[in-house]
C-alpha cells in the first residue's frame, strides 16, 4: 500500500508532541513531514534580527515584502531559507519562539504564508503539523487529527525536559505557562486553535512516541483502504 496521495493534517496545542510523532509517522510511512511552525518561526526570526519589536504589528506587516521564505525538501527533510540563508537552529531559540507566536497572530502574516503551505499540501504524501492545517490549509485532508494531551501530562513532559537541561523551574510554573499559552492560542482572533469538526481527537496521555505514531498510521491505513475501494 502506498500513501502517495494521502494528506494528513495534524493539529493541536504546543507540547502535545506533534512534531516528534509526525516525524515518526513520516519515517515509518515515507510521507514527507511538513513543519509549518518553522515558517512562522522564520518570519519571527527576520523581525527579531532586524530590530522590529514583537508588539509592533504595523512594523511587522511593513517588513513582510523584505522577507523571502524558501521551503524545500531534500531526502524528505525540510529545509527553510530566509533570504537565501538556511535558518537551521536559529529558529529554535526562546526569542524565535516568542516572535513566532507574536507574528502568527497577525492575519497578514498568515496570508503571506498561506500559498506556500497550500502548494506543498497539494503534492500529496504529506503529514503537516500546525494549528490550522485541518481547518484552513487542507480543509479536505484525507486524514485529520487533532492531537492533544491534558495540560498536566504536557506539563509533566516539559518539566522533565527542563529539569534534565538543568533549569530551575517548578512543576506549577510549567503547568501555569501551558494553561496560559493554551488560552492565548485558542482565544486569538486570527486562526485560533480549534479542532476541525471532522477531525479525530487523539488525547495521547499514556502513549509513547511509537504507540502514538501507530495510532495515526492505523487511521491512515483504514482511510487508504476506503480510498482504494472508491468510497
Ligand atoms: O509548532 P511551533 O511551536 O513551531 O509553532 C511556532 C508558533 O507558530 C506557535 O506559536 C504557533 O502558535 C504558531 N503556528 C501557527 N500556525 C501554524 C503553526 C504554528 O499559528 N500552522
Amino acid at each position: 500500500m502506498t500513501y502517495e496521495k494521502i494528506r494528513v493534517a495534524l493539529d493541536g496545542p504546543s507540547g502535545a508532541g506533534k512534531s516528534t510523532i509526525a516525524k515518526a509517522v513520516a519515517a515509518k510511512t515515507g510521507l514527507v513531514y511538513v513543519d509549518t511552525g518553522a515558517l512562522y518561526r522564520t518570519v519571527g526570526l527576520y523581525m527579531a534580527e532586524n530590530g522590529i519589536a514583537m508588539e509592533d504589528e504595523a512594523g511587522i506587516i511593513a517588513a513582510l515584502p523584505e522577507v523571502d521564505v524558501d521551503l524545500t525538501y531534500e531526502d524528505g527533510k525540510q529545509q527553510v531559507k530566509l533570504n537565501d540563508v538556511p535558518v537551521g537552529e536559529r529558529i529554535r531559540t526562546e526569542t524565535a519562539s516568542a516572535y513566532a507566536s507574536a507574528v502568527s497572530k497577525i492575519p497578514e502574516v498568515r496570508a503571506f504564508l498561506l500559498d506556500m503551505q497550500k502548494k506543498i499540501a497539494a503534492r500529496g504524501g504529506v503529514i503537516m503539523d500546525g494549528r490550522d492545517i485541518g481547518t484552513v490549509i487542507i480543509p479536505d485532508a484525507e486524514v485529520k487529527i487533532f492531537m492533544t494531551a491534558t495540560a498536566e501530562e504536557r506539563a509533566r513532559r516539559r518539566y522533565k525536559e527542563q529539569i534534565e537541561k538543568g533549569l530551575n523551574v517548578t512543576f506549577e510554573e510549567v503547568l501555569d505557562n501551558i494553561i496560559a499559552r493554551d488560552r492565548q492560542d485558542s482565544e486569538r482572533e486570527a486562526a485560533p486553535l480549534k479542532k476541525a469538526d471532522d477531525a479525530i481527537e487523539f488525547v495521547n496521555d499514556g502513549y509513547d512516541i511509537d504507540q502514538s505514531a501507530d495510532y495515526i498510521i492505523d487511521i491512515m491505513k483504514k482511510t487508504a483502504e476506503t480510498m482504494a475501494d472508491g468510497n
